[in-house]
């Protein structure tokens, strides 16, 4: 008897179907509610960076009004999850510069009948200033890094350098999805450079990156500026002081000259000019700038004796001899580059 009854819809008395209640697709489908969608759905967006915020939360995109459309629209409609094979149309018609009407058809199937509906979406585009222009608008900043070097002024190469690793370290956080991590300001003063950044993560990472690829160390200073809804707000200095030596000066150390190779946390690298070989020279051993070698004239070499050089003075023209270095390959005739150091001359190569 069991058989016989499930085998006929109880609504409409045709061929029965296989669900709980014995209701044939059609009987189903009629009693249920597949497919809803909301009358508008909002775009909130940056007009000056073209962020795109999803709930709270902001999100940098490239992406254009054409590209967002229908999928802003889609996201009105909801279906019930047991349809299949669902196909989607948007058609768009710009309304005005803050709103679109989107008209949406839905078709696919469910409990096996074919199924289609269709509805409009009114589309509101709406402008916010996002998060990160309204901090730089607002000129907000959580720190800057202040680059100097020790006794000396930051070289053009330095300021070149610090700058684009200014740059470098933002696009990297911003990628990553760090927005408030910004550079918002870089200034060149007579002591250095300032860059002026928008979170202390970014402070942080630059100065580390400019010690790690220029030497020198860094060091933080937090300044209490007030409190906020009962937090106290720092303001923090990085303080990146590079190498009083940068590479290519000619220094003296423990009676040796040498070339700095590379400046690094807390020594320097450089080619022992007697020897050829590198030595490491830490910042508390004495030493003393000779001069950069990009300042190096060339010495006529007279003549070659027993470990000592002949060299003419360039600006005397007078004979003055020098200890041979034991890497250095020339001939009596050849030419050597020199950099004075008060009364001798040093060579270089
Ligand atoms: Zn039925
Ligand atoms: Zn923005």
């Amino acid at each position: 008897m069991d058989n016989i009854r499930e085998a006929f819809c109880p609504r409409c008395g045709g061929a029965g179907g296989e669900g709980r209640d014995g209701l044939c697709g059609r009987c189903r489908l009629a009693e249920t509610r597949w497919f809803e969608c909301e009358p508008r759905a909002v775009h909130t967006y940056c007009p000056s960076c073209g962020a795109q915020k999803s709930g709270q939360i902001w999100t940098d995109s490239e992406q254009e009004r054409a590209e967002i459309g229908p999928g802003l629209a889609l996201s009105a409609v909801r279906l019930h999850p047991e349809v299949r094979r669902p196909q989607f149309s948007v058609a768009i018609r710009e309304v005005s510069a803050n709103r679109s009407m989107a008209d949406v058809e839905v078709s696919g199937t469910l409990y096996d009948e074919p199924i289609s509906d269709r509805c409009t979406v009114e589309l509101v585009w709406q402008k916010e200033q996002c998060n990160r222009c309204n901090r730089i608008a607002g000129s907000y900043y959580e720190g800057f890094v202040q680059v100097r070097a020790t006794d000396r002024r930051l070289t053009d190469r330095e300021i070149e350098a610090a700058t684009r690793i200014a740059h470098e370290t933002e696009a990297t956080l911003q990628a990553e999805g760090d927005r408030l991590s910004y550079v918002s300001d870089l200034q060149e003063t007579k002591d250095g450079l300032d860059i002026i950044v928008g979170s202390q993560t970014i402070g942080l990472a630059i100065s580390q990156a400019i010690t790690q690829r220029l030497g020198g160390r860094y060091s933080t200073h937090p300044k209490l500026v007030g409190e906020k809804a009962g937090r106290p707000i720092y303001r923090i200095t990085y303080l990146v002081r590079l190498h009083a030596f940068v590479r290519g000066d000619v220094i003296e150390a423990g009676g040796a000259d040498l070339e700095v190779a590379s400046t690094e946390g807390d020594h320097v690298r450089a080619v022992d000019l007697a020897t050829g070989r590198t030595r490491t020279i830490r910042d508390e051993e004495p030493k003393r700038l000779i001069g950069h070698g990009s300042a190096a004239t060339e010495a006529l070499v007279a003549y070659i004796d027993d470990g000592m050089l002949g060299l003419i003075d360039p600006v005397t023209s007078a004979a003055v001899e020098v200890p041979r270095p034991s890497w250095l390959t020339v001939e009596a005739g050849g030419q050597v580059r020199v950099l004075r150091d008060r009364d001798r001359l040093v060579v270089l190569g």
